[in-house]
């Protein structure tokens, strides 16, 4: 490097640890550190102790106080005494140590180097044989294990935005292979406005749709009016009914929450011989005792009942879930396209009785396993300095970059018109091969040149190309049928890891629960400095590679087209 283009040296803050506990990390409110300055001893162990943080904060975290994240009951650390160590040995960890983390507990630090990854973590995981929800919440129960879920163990949760490229992008594509590409006069309904399922109003709304989102707790509801995620709520069925109706009439994309059971609502929409354009759903099915409400529970009894009579609360849900997809299933064949968003659903409401609960296909082979062939997936960043206007020059620097992908730009216009941002500002699009290197090679750059106030993490969902197995969703329905092999996954990490992201983790049972679903997670830092863009340009080829060589291999056309241009082949 030039040393007159190096980054200058950072200054240090100058908290003692306690000093910075009580600042930043007074359990239950957690704040991450912004601007340019040091509180661990470099930039990587501060990226994560930066992220870790903005996982926990208020504006992002669905239940600080629980140290969850979102998706149900997902961590970022086991306890609170865990999450104080994490932070203690962050703060103090040098540039040839890793820390160690074991499903949210911080268990040693190795001997590494500086392109090594700063974090290893591990969360969920279980030998196949014992992978059950009754196994693993008996682990939990004795303190010995934390659900990670996707991107909450992983430290890489941004909030809402995070799922809201996803979504958009699935709604479009399900809006270009039945609608012409045009969701304008067209009702979407959906369940669940949680942590992921609330970024479903504002994606429906950008693709043109008018939407229609139940969720039982009304919280969910309104946090999602706080983000402008959602335009309108009601507890009135006929209220709601009408609002959409109306909205759809005139094509106008508007949004609306419904407190309710979504089961009661799909019955009167069947009743009322309203049919949806899209029907799909997000309630936490994935998890039937700690995630799911049963049908005419109110929170407070399914809170009870779920301490007192677990085995009794899994039945009732397990039915609900059934009652649900079969209203599905009829709304289905009246025309509704309806498929599964990812939670498993279809599995559990098979085990309480809906027989016919596989006749909904699940969104990846629809609309997303074309994407992944391209090496394309959730690629977003975050801006340490906590400076909105960081991310203003990064939209625009890609939109230099890219300006042939009219698809992106269209995006970006979008979100940073509509989102608002939750915790650290950030930024996330769907980029593929080639496109990933060049853009973190580029925010490298952004930083050295200190176009932006201070260094930028990059990262993705662990639901991307090359780095899940979790055959009711990424790899469902693969042409080859190796849907349930994971050593993709473990390649994932271990490419990863080589090529020096800044943590990495491996977890089990994100987005559709415990047995079924294997995935790897990376974050790599863009400090502008030479060592960031060796392993930038290792990990950002890497990272989209593994997804060509994954659905190359299972015998995808698109991808094997890829693989030859990209030089992937052997
Ligand atoms: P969450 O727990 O934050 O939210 C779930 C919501 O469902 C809650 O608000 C809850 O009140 C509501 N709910 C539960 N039972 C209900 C019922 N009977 N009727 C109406 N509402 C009900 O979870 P989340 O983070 O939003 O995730 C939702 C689901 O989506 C999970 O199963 C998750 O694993 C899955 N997921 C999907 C994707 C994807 O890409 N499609 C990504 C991540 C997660």
């Amino acid at each position: 490097m030039n040393p007159n283009t190096a980054p200058a040296p950072t200054p240090k803050a100058g908290l003692t640890t306690e000093q910075f506990v009580w600042k930043y990390a007074h359990h239950p409110t957690y704040i991450p550190p912004t601007g340019p300055e040091l509180n661990a001893k470099n930039w990587q162990s501060e990226a994560a102790l930066r992220m870790f943080l903005n996982n926990l904060t208020d504006e992002v975290a669905e239940s600080p106080a629980d140290l969850v994240v979102y998706g149900g009951t997902g961590q970022a650390a086991r306890t609170p005494e865990d999450a104080r160590k994490i932070i203690e040995v962050l703060l103090e960890l040098e540039e040839d140590e890793s820390l160690l983390v074991q499903s949210g507990k911080p268990v040693g630090k190795v001997r590494t180097h500086p392109e090594a990854p700063r974090v290893l973590i591990a969360n969920s995981n279980l030998v196949p044989h014992w992978a059950t929800w009754e196994y693993f919440n008996d682990l939990r129960r004795r303190g010995l294990i934390m659900y990670g879920q996707m991107t909450a163990g992983s430290w890489i949760y941004i909030g809402s935005q995070g799922i809201l490229q996803g979504t958009y992008e699935t709604f479009a594509a399900c809006g270009r292979k039945h609608f012409n590409g045009d969701l304008r006069h067209k009702l979407l309904v959906t369940g669940g406005l949680g942590g992921m399922g609330g970024a479903q109003p504002l994606a429906a709304t950008i693709a043109g749709a008018t939407f229609l989102g139940v969720d039982v707790n009304p919280d969910r509801i309104q946090k999602r009016l706080d983000t402008r995620y959602i335009d309108k709520m009601t507890y009135n069925y006929e209220e709601a009914k009408r609002w959409v109706l109306e909205a759809k009439e005139r094509g106008e994309a508007i949004s609306v929450g419904l407190v309710g059971d979504i089961g009661d609502v799909l019955e009167r929409l069947l009743q009322d011989n309203i049919t949806p354009d899209i029907l799909t759903d997000q309630t936490s099915a994935h998890d039937p005792l700690n995630g799911y409400i049963p049908n005419g529970l109110s929170l407070k009894k399914a809170k009870e009942l779920r301490m007192q009579d677990p085995d009794k609360y899994k039945a009732l849900s397990l039915q609900s879930m059934a009652r649900q997809i079969n209203f599905m299933l009829a709304l289905q064949r009246r025309g509704s396209i309806t498929f599964d968003y990812g939670n498993n659903l279809r599995e559990f409401a098979q085990q309480g009785g809906a027989s016919d609960a596989f006749q909904i296909p699940g969104f990846v082979p629809e609309y997303i396993r074309p994407l992944f062939c391209e090496g394309k997936g959730p690629f977003r960043w975050a801006a340490l300095s906590g400076d909105p206007e960081d991310i203003r020059v990064t939209d625009e620097a890609l939109k230099e970059l890219f300006p042939e992908n009219r698809h992106m730009i269209h995006w970006l216009d979008e979100a940073e018109e509509k989102v608002t941002f939750q915790g650290l500002p950030c930024r996330i699009c769907w980029l593929g091969m080639g496109e990933r290197e060049k853009a973190g090679l580029l925010f490298n750059q952004l930083v050295r040149t200190g176009k932006v106030k201070a260094p930028i993490v990059i990262g993705r969902d662990h639901l991307d190309c090359g780095s899940v197995a979790s055959p009711y969703r990424e790899t469902e329905g693969m042409k080859d049928g190796s849907d349930a092999i994971s050593d993709w996954p473990l390649l994932n990490l271990m490419a990863n890891t080589a090529g020096g992201a800044t943590w990495v983790s491996f977890h089990h049972g994100g987005g559709v629960g415990i047995g079924y679903s294997q995935h790897a997670g990376m974050v790599i830092l863009a400090d502008g400095t030479d060592r960031a863009e060796r392993c930038l340009r290792r990990v950002l080829y890497n990272d989209p590679a593994l997804g060509i060589f994954r659905h190359a291999d299972a015998g995808y056309e698109t991808a094997q087209e890829n693989a030859a241009q990209f030089r992937l082949t052997l």
